[in-house]
């Protein structure tokens, strides 16, 4: 019999599982794959963006969807000073950079890792690999669980620690949803968060690889303006992808799940305004009246993009600037400030970085993690529906919901 039994070897659970161990707790961790922390390992490229160094709460906690203001309590007692804190005091110390977000020194996920998988076993939890939990029930106040394997296990509490159901590859596939159902919690339906879009357009090949820092774009669903950002973005051999749009990907899976028809409308010129572009074109068309119009546009856009884009409007590429209509003109202004690219799907879930939805944090308590329908029951990690931006957010929030449900089996 356990005191506590941890679910899941990710950066929560360790976390949990060592929290619990170091405060006198017997305490089991149960992993189903071979190893520890394999999502952690990808992280970052494989550099692993830890957290992000914002340093005021409200500021960081505006990173999530809204359910993460959840996180209040649990960034109250661990935040990203003490995360940094946690690793810097077992000799790893961490960089910042740009858009704040902080990575080992070292560069590798690797380090991180190491350090949790040691935190765990020096604080006498017991780790053991390939026990997938397949079922958990409660008899009075203990919990029974049972791996695929056929071994059984009992403790007094159980921290759910199994992540969502992206990369699946890591070994999160959905279990903490299906047994966190059955134990009688609302879970909010999982969809992909962070992830690329899927375009119709079928000249996608042609502009693979072209980027922007700074693209402006419209998520537009019918012909409602439903969201619009700017930042970095890609265009990909299935489409679109780039910080900007995978902080919008699941808008756009919303709002393709409503059955509505979504494009994006991407200004490629976004540091000049409708007017101003409009002036540099006509200025242009005065000074070099005998210019073709693709050799004009190789100056607003890249050069990848002339063709395909003088085809959509269409004009022909050899055309001189003296010999474009006023329609013409208006509609090259109008494509470079709002190009218009139809969507067919949002990369599936297996592929995206995070799950948003989960089980509803109005069912847990954001002081201790524990279940507010089962006693003894807690939750750590991606398996709350609790989903952050790119920048080092997902594993803050995994680390400190790890802390908070492994402290709270103190007593
Ligand atoms: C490619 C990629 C890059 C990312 N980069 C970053 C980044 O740089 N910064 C950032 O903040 N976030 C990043 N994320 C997101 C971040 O990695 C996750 O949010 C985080 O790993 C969630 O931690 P977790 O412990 O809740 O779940 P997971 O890391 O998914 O761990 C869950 C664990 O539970 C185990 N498990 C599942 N079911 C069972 C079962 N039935 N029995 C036993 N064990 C089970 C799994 O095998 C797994 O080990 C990235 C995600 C991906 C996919």
């Amino acid at each position: 019999m356990f005191d506590v039994i941890v679910i899941g070897a990710g950066p929560a659970g360790m976390m949990a599982a060592g929290r619990s161990a170091e405060s006198g707790n017997k305490t089991l961790l149960l992993e189903k794959t071979d190893s520890s922390g394999k999502k952690l390992l990808l992280s970052g490229n494989s550099r692993c963006n830890i957290t992000s160094s914002c340093e005021n709460v409200e500021d960081f906690l505006a990173n999530f969807s809204d359910s993460g203001k959840f996180l209040r309590n649990a960034f109250s007692v661990f935040f990203n000073k003490e995360l940094l804190r946690f690793f810097r005091k077992r000799g790893l110390d961490f960089k910042v950079e740009p858009g704040g977000k902080v990575f080992p020194i070292t560069d590798k996920a690797g380090d991180v890792l190491r350090i949790l998988v040691k935190y765990v076993k020096d604080s006498g939890c017991r780790i053991l690999y390939r026990k997938e939990v397949s079922g958990i029930a409660k008899s009075g106040d203990i919990f029974e669980i049972t791996a695929k394997d056929n071994s059984a296990y009992s403790a007094k509490k159980i921290i759910l620690a199994t992540g969502g159901l992206s990369y699946p590859m890591t070994g999160s596939t959905g279990f903490g949803f299906h047994i966190a159902k059955t134990l009688g919690h609302a879970v909010i339906k999982p969809k992909p968060g962070l992830t690329g879009i899927i375009l119709k357009n079928n000249f996608l090949k042609e502009w693979q690889g072209v980027s922007f820092e700074d693209a402006k774009v419209g998520v537009y669903a019918g012909d409602k303006l439903i969201h619009a950002a700017s930042g970095e973005m890609i265009f990909t051999h299935f489409g679109i992808s780039g910080p900007v749009i995978l902080h919008m990907s699941h808008i756009v899976y919303d709002a393709l799940d409503s059955g509505k028809k979504v494009f994006l409308s991407v200004d490629f010129s976004p540091g000049l305004n409708h007017h101003e572009l409009g002036l540099a074109l006509r200025e242009e068309l005065k000074n070099n009246p005998s210019r073709k119009i693709s050799n004009t546009l190789k100056e607003f856009i890249p050069s990848r993009l002339v063709k395909r884009f003088l085809e959509s409007i269409p004009i022909n590429p050899d055309k001189l600037l003296a010999h474009l209509s006023k329609e013409e003109l208006k509609s090259v202004l109008e494509k470079l400030k709002g190009f218009r690219l139809a969507v067919e799907a949002v990369k599936p879930i297996e592929e995206a970085m995070v799950t948003c939805g989960g089980v509803s944090v109005k069912e847990i308590d954001p002081k201790t993690m524990e279940s507010k329908i089962v006693k003894g029951l807690y939750f750590a990690g991606e398996v709350i529906d609790i989903d952050g931006r790119t920048g080092g957010y997902n594993l803050q929030a995994a680390f400190s919901t790890g802390w908070m449900a492994g402290g709270a089996q103190k007593d």
